[in-house]
């Protein structure tokens, strides 16, 4: 666009944001990214790196623990919440500044100001200056579901609040049985809270591996964590310093803090959307967009969680690179979302790649199942009663390793590498090929011999 004042616009300095800007300025483009919280997004201010941070000092005590076992007397330990929060609030304005002063280096203009469509052109920023630009890219994610205006929801914290709270809740009611209801139910058990989870229905992490919610479950029940299926919270009630939730069985708990994880809705209102004529995918909520991130309008295009596909930050980042080649790169690229591993940072660690045992027994005529549920070694001297959980679901036609699920400690950093091998598209006789690595849990991936189970579907008709 001969008038505009930037080759590219971007709403929102999050994940997708951010690479697409830097990635843009790379190739020579005149970039602006408007901002309106704070640089990082989601997964740096409050999403996975505090997260994170939090699991690590949750780890802490079972270890204090486990080291009697090991010979060790742990004297005097005790653990302070806001010395907890305070070293996470400065480790996370570090990163800020760095993602700050990497936008910068590139040589893209960062505008703390919310903006907004004013015409398919023309953002308004909230500082009341009006900028061209040739290409926009939104990339203004999503935020927490409320559910329900309940009786009460304003008692309710949600994953934003629940980073800054002022003391470690003795009792704490979560809801929700996804990714950070099972996460933030595992930080807090490990910090030392009386953790009830609250789901409404049957198990926890629906849409996992049938075999990876039975056993988290067990071992999050094992560590002390209530888990209430097929109920939800109608009403809370505050008396004082409590919180009373009411739930639909007709049972109530007593609570220091009420938490709702129950999913994240996209960013996309108040932005003008329709003034731009941007169009929302009516199946789930985002930006409509195709394989390349284009919108139903050439110039705009929509990354990350503000297009619902995969509401991960390596998706997110991904997606931002390749539409910053495709459209700044002369380099046309589109992602794939096949395959993509992922990780539940609950207390034991979810890591999980590819199909379900239930998907694959869908898709193909044989399925073969190797499992195996064994006891860590370190829990031998530790006497700690835990299980690994591993399993492999295979084509029992190709031999193709169409998924794996790891329930146990470290199973993010071994899926991690497992997905290389899943993107392969390794056999199952390539991994018994593979030498073991001895003595770790990872290396039952490679030695588990014997199906666990065969499945030959059975047609009917
Ligand atoms: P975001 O990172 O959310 O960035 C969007 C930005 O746009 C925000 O900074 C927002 O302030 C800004 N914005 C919005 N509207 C405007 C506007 N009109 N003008 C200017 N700025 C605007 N993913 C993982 O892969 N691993 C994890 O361990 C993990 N843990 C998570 C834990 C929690 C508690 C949460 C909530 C999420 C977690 N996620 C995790 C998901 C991950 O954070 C998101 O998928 C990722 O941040 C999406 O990136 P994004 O760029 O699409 O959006
Ligand atoms: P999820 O979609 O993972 O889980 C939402 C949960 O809330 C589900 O158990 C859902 O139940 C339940 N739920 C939905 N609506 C209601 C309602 N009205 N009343 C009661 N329960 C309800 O969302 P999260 O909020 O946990 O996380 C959002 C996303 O952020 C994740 O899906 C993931 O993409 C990302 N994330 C990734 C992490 C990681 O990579 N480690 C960590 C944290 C977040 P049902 O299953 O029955 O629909």
């Amino acid at each position: 666009m001969a008038d505009s004042d930037v080759d590219l616009f971007v709403i929102g300095g999050g994940s997708g944001g951010v690479r697409a800007a830097r990635i843009a300025a790379g190739h020579g483009a005149r970039v602006m990214v408007a901002e309106e919280y704070r640089v990082g997004g989601t997964c740096v201010i409050r999403g996975c790196v505090p997260k994170k941070l939090l699991v690590y000092a949750s780890h802490a005590h079972a270890e204090i623990e486990d080291a009697a076992g090991y010979g060790w007397t742990v004297t005097g330990a005790a653990f302070d919440w806001p010395t907890l929060i305070a070293n996470k609030d400065k480790e996370i304005a570090r990163l800020e500044a760095a993602y700050t002063s990497n936008l910068e280096k590139a040589g893209v203009h960062l505008v703390k100001a919310r903006a907004v469509f004013e015409d398919p052109h023309t953002l308004r920023l909230s500082s009341g200056e009006q900028v061209r630009a040739g290409t926009v890219l939104i990339a203004t994610g999503a935020a927490p579901n409320h559910g329900a205006a309940i009786p009460g929801i304003e008692h309710v914290i949600s994953s934003n609040e629940v980073f800054h709270l002022p003391t470690l809740p003795r009792r704490i009611v979560i809801q929700g049985g996804g990714y950070i209801a099972v996460e933030f139910a595992g930080i807090f058990a490990g910090l030392g809270s009386d953790v009830t989870l609250i789901y409404r229905g049957e198990n926890i992490l629906r849409g996992f591996d049938e075999d990876v919610r039975g056993h988290l479950r067990g071992e999050m029940e094992k560590a002390g964590v209530s888990i209430q299926t097929g109920c939800t919270i109608t009403r809370v009630e505050r008396h004082g310093d409590v919180y009373t939730s009411h739930l639909s069985s007709g049972a109530s708990l007593a609570s220091d803090q009420v938490l709702f994880a129950i999913g994240r809705h996209p960013n996309v209102a108040n932005l003008g959307l329709e003034t731009a004529g941007v169009a929302i995918n009516p199946g789930n909520g985002g930006i409509a967009v195709d394989e390349h991130s284009r919108s139903s309008v050439p110039h705009i295009y929509a990354v990350g969680d503000v297009t619902h596909r995969v509401n991960l930050t390596p998706v997110a980042i991904r997606e931002g690179h390749a539409f910053a080649d495709s459209v700044f790169g002369n380099r046309p690229t589109a992602v794939d979302h096949a395959n993509i591993p992922t990780a539940v940072f609950s207390q034991p660690e979810v890591g999980t790649v590819g199909l379900t045992e239930t998907q694959a027994r869908e898709q193909c005529e044989r399925v073969d199942v190797y499992k195996a549920i064994f006891r860590p070694m370190k829990a031998t001297l530790s006497g700690r009663d835990t299980r690994i959980l591993m399993k492999l679901v295979v084509d029992g036609t190709t031999d193709r390793v169409l998924g794996c699920h790891i329930v146990g400690p470290e199973a993010g950093e071994m899926i991690q590498v497992v997905g290389v091998a899943v993107k392969l598209k390794a056999t199952k006789a390539d991994f018994d090929a593979t030498m073991a690595v001895h003595p770790t849990a990872a290396e039952e991936l490679v030695t588990m011999r014997t199906p666990f189970a065969r499945y030959t579907r059975t047609t009917s008709g």
